[in-house]
């Protein structure tokens, strides 16, 4: 409203421009450019004739305009009314006066239509043209004719001026981009083989862990064209505009193909369309969605367009956006670890005037959880404490001042550990490991991290099947029960404790071991009986399939022994390998990320050297 406001007297002043300009233009300077007339009666007119003061007489529109010598001989004019004189002509021929009457303008026809007609209709028309493009501008570049227009604008590479050298760590990420960086150089090098790259990639992580730098890094690399819009932008008051920016963004991209199209907080739009509870929907958002997707079938991906999303809330996802054919490729930005932030230091620090000799691996072992935003802006609040010192560079001790407030800023938003807390937190993951490991049908470990994340876990092992499972055999459940109470078995094992940590575990082996129970059929006690089914009930499940209330006990009596004899189980394995346990965690401790292969390299003997991590999708199985 503020911005219509002000544009509209603009107009206006317009306006009143014009109007002062045309009064001017009427009245006023025709009575400046005029000579003085004096005004007479019909007698002092005959009066002056008679004494041949006369010299010239104009007959126009009833009045009689005349030029007359005063006493000193100065000519002056004057007018009077004409009179139904029919002497006036001989007495003016009789004095010898010029006598003249002026000829009524007669305008040709034509003229007096264009005159009368054309122009005002010209220039309502001007006028409403000029109206039209101030509504244009006032409502966001769209009035009824260009609905279907969108504004998404190009970056080229020389306007986001980001590298991946700007991008500290994050290296998988890097890795998995600078693909589709070459793949964008090059497309002949994969059309050769007859590869296509997947026709997007989703960058999913927490708020402030580079998303957007990423995606802007990846414009500078590719030299292409690089369209960026963010789902919020899609949002639009009517019904049916989003879905039209979609269909005009990927029109435009196709034109300018080899391109990048990035959707930042692709969330926005992309939500899951099947919340349960959401009464009537968005149409709006579900239209631009559909639209979206479909867009993304409309094109093969040898065309050269790829496109990037970013999001903070993958699991609020539509699941159509990540099947295959769309964002299938999926790349996890995760906060940074240890080395990580260390580095996000480094770049941060290189814009600041920096007196030499500062710790940064000191800081960066202090900001456990911090993401490369909030490092950032350490570096930016000491700089700031430096001015405020009265000094030119930024020391050690700004850099630790401001590790402290802005950790006790956000301290209740992000979970920054202390210490003791993160010990913990390595012998309970190096728990889960280590009971995976020493089990035979057990999932591979393929990362393990103390690093917090946003769903609130405080670290976690992740297990990455080496192909897609389908079916899973009796002891292979057993083995993943075992390997979530191996968290809990450590902390027992080493502290002589228990911690609120492991609930979740405790939740996945409940789950599994009531499926093997109830479902799965694998439990003595109660053999190949039914006791729930999988269905949510609302669509349909079958009530018969209940437990009856006894066998409903019995059902308890069977989980909690599973999960008995599984915790049982990964007790020993853990009391048997103490001192492995003991070196896996502290170097969890100091590195705070270990790979999977760090991880069997240790354990089997050797030392844990920092092996480069290879690109993967991660999409394992989160054990907690
Ligand atoms: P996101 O989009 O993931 O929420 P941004 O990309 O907007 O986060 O990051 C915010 C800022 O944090 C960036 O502009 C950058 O200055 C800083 N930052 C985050 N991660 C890194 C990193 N890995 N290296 C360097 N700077 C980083
Ligand atoms: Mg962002
Ligand atoms: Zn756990």
């Amino acid at each position: 409203m503020n911005n219509n406001a002000s544009r509209f007297p603009g107009i206006y002043s317009i306006f009143l421009v014009l109007m002062a300009v045309m009064f001017l233009n009427s009245m006023l300077v025709p009575a400046l450019s005029k000579q003085q007339v004096t005004e007479v009666d019909y007698g002092t007119f005959l009066t002056q004739l008679q004494d041949g003061e006369i010299t010239d007489v104009t007959l126009e529109n009833g009045k009689i305009n005349y030029a007359a010598k005063d006493t000193k001989g100065k000519t002056a004019l004057h007018v009077t009314g004409a009179w139904d004189d029919a002497e006036l002509v001989d007495r003016l021929h009789a004095k010898n006066v010029k006598f003249t009457r002026v000829i009524p303008h007669e305008n040709s026809p034509i003229i007096n239509f264009l005159l009368n007609w054309i122009l005002p209709l010209a220039i309502f028309m001007l006028l409403g043209q000029f109206f039209a493009r101030q509504l244009q501008k006032n409502f966001g570049g769209k009035n009824a004719l260009t609905l279907g227009k969108s504004n998404a604008k190009i970056y080229a590479e020389s306007e986001t001026g980001k590298t991946f050298s700007d991008v500290a760590g994050q290296d998988e990420a890097k890795e998995a981009l600078r693909e589709i960086v070459d793949f964008l150089h090059s497309p002949q090098k994969y059309a050769a083989i007859g590869a296509a790259l997947p026709k997007g990639a989703l960058l999913m992580g927490p708020p402030g862990t580079g998303k957007t730098l990423l995606a802007k890094a990846v414009a500078g690399e590719a030299h292409v064209p690089f369209f960026s819009i963010s789902g919020s932008e899609f949002v639009e008051m009517f019904v049916g505009m989003g879905a039209a920016k979609v269909r005009d963004l990927f029109k435009q991209a196709d034109a300018k193909a080899p391109c990048i199209i990035f959707i930042d907080e692709i969330d926005t739009i992309g939500k899951r369309r099947d919340v349960p509870g959401a009464i009537g929907g968005n149409d709006e958002r579900e239209q631009t969605l559909n639209q979206l997707l479909s867009e993304m079938d409309g094109f093969d991906g040898r065309g050269g367009v790829v496109i990037l999303g970013a999001t903070n809330r993958p699991d609020s996802l539509d699941p159509a956006l990540l099947r295959p054919g769309r964002f299938d490729r999926r790349i996890p930005v995760e906060l940074p670890d240890l080395a990580g932030r260390e580095a996000i230091l480094r770049v941060h620090a290189g814009k600041v005037r920096m007196d030499g000799g500062a710790d940064f691996g000191l800081v960066a072992r202090a900001t456990a959880g911090a993401s490369g935003a909030e490092l950032e802006n350490i570096i930016n609040e000491a700089a700031l404490r430096a001015i405020r010192e009265g000094r030119d560079a930024v020391k050690q001790c700004d850099l630790e001042e401001s590790v402290e407030v802005v950790i006790a800023g956000y301290q209740r938003k992000s979970a920054v550990i202390s210490p003791e807390e993160k010990r913990m937190i390595s012998y309970h993951e190096i728990g889960h490991a280590l009971v995976a490991a020493k089990l035979s049908d057990s999932t591979p470990v393929h990362k393990i991290t103390i690093i917090p994340r946003t769903s609130g876990a405080l670290g976690y092992t992740m297990q990455v099947d080496e192909g897609e499972r389908f079916l899973m055999t009796r002891e292979q459940i057993l083995t993943r029960i075992a390997t979530f109470a191996g968290g809990r078995a450590a902390e027992e094992a080493v502290f002589n404790t228990m911690t609120s940590g492991a609930s979740n575990d405790i939740e996945q082996m409940t789950k599994l071991a009531r499926a093997m129970v109830a479902r799965f059929g694998m439990s003595g006690e109660i053999g190949m009986v039914t006791l729930e089914t999988v269905e949510n009930r609302y669509l349909g499940g079958d009530a018969s399939l209940a437990a009856s209330s006894a066998t409903g006990a019995k059902l308890d009596a069977q989980v909690a022994e599973i999960t008995r004899g599984c915790h049982q189980r990964a007790l020993g394995i853990i009391r048997g390998n103490m001192e492995t346990l003991h070196k896996l965690a502290g170097y969890l401790l100091e590195k705070e990320t270990v790979s999977g292969e760090e991880f069997m390299a240790m354990l089997n003997g050797g030392e844990g050297k920092p092996a480069a991590v290879p690109a993967t999708s991660a999409q394992g199985l989160g054990a907690k």
